[in-house]
């Protein structure tokens, strides 16, 4: 009911997003980009392919003014008037097509984009649980017989497949083991398939990427969802990729939040900024704004629509939010 609102409202937007759009900034965020098929994020990520990238970014790109890291900075501090509304370009997760799809493309365009990454991932040391969750879904839908072990690890009795598979893409960070023994049952090899695939980006790429002038900043350690965590281990992820950062001379002035921002509470941004070197921080709740100004709601591009049909959903949706004074996140 309340999609079925939106998209009746978002159908009046007017044809110039740039101008009924409600905020002065748009801050689109991507995972992947890519032709392929590709078996570790196809079951959670519903990438586009460089046709429907491309099509976004002619989109953005007459309505909206593309910035750099600097640019951004000044906007924010009031020392940029740019011609037109802003728009940064972000990817969280540091997948590798990053720099073999997107940048090509990107700068052939002239267009700036920051990937906020996890170190635990780079040079293929490891695969982000969720990751593991589509390959094992994937392993799910071409094998012909399944070990029965796999059912008790996941307290099912039932043999319906798609059971197993939504059953696999529940499982949350702090249960992740349940996908190596998972993968071990399956004989699904995640070490092999890091080593053939090189799904991340490599230490190597990531130097390159910030001599082009990209931005390599932090998603945290390792993609936990936040407000699972303890406030001391929200900051203990945190800080260890800032060190990371700095170490490598990578951006280290930003953050987003893997997952969600959502029930982050106000005391977390509180110690985040007491990091004299941290300019903003990025959550990805769409078109809203947040009671922590540094805080900083990109959108999710990765819906299965294009860029039109996404900005109006969201300016529409804004507007209706504006009107019972709902647009704004409050941390308490
Ligand atoms: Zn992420």
């Amino acid at each position: 009911m309340k999609d079925k609102i939106i998209n009746l409202l978002a159908a009046f937007e007017s044809g110039d997003i740039g101008k009924s759009f409600p905020l002065e900034y748009c801050l689109p965020v991507y995972h992947c980009v890519s032709d392929e098929n590709l078996p570790h994020t196809k079951h959670i990520i519903r990438y586009k392919n460089t046709r429907q990238f491309e099509e976004d970014l002619d989109f953005l790109s007459k309505h909206f003014q593309f910035v750099n890291w600097s640019e951004f900075k000044d906007f924010v501090r009031g020392n940029f008037k740019p011609k037109k509304k802003i728009a940064l370009l972000t990817f969280d997760d540091g997948f590798s097509d990053f720099y073999e799809t997107v940048v090509p493309l990107l700068e052939r365009k002239g267009i700036y984009a920051c990937n906020f990454i996890n170190p635990a991932f780079i040079d293929n040391q490891d695969l982000m649980f969720r990751c593991k969750a589509s390959l094992i879904v994937d392993t799910l839908e071409k094998k012909r017989t399944l070990n029965p072990e796999i059912y008790p690890l996941l307290s099912l009795e039932e043999l319906e497949r798609e059971a197993v598979k939504q059953q696999v893409l529940q499982i949350q960070y702090k249960e992740r083991e349940i996908l190596d023994q998972l993968a071990e049952k399956l004989e699904l090899d995640f070490r092999a398939y890091l080593q053939e695939h090189q799904p991340y980006l490599s230490t190597e790429q990531l130097k390159i990427l910030t001599q082009k002038g990209f931005g390599i900043s932090s998603h945290s350690w390792d993609h936990p969802l936040y407000y699972k965590l303890s406030l001391n281990d929200q900051l203990e992820t945190t800080n260890r990729t800032f060190s990371y950062l700095k170490e490598n001379n990578f951006l280290y002035e930003s953050f987003a939040f893997p997952f969600t921002d959502f029930g982050v509470s106000k005391s977390f941004f509180d110690e985040l900024f007491k990091n004299e070197d941290l300019f903003c921080s990025f959550g990805c709740a769409g078109v809203k704004l947040d009671s922590v100004a540094k805080n900083f709601q990109r959108i999710p591009m990765e819906t299965g629509e294009g860029t039109e049909k996404i900005l109006k959903r969201e300016t529409a949706y804004f507007k209706m939010k504006k009107l019972i004074n709902k647009n704004t996140i409050v941390r308490k």
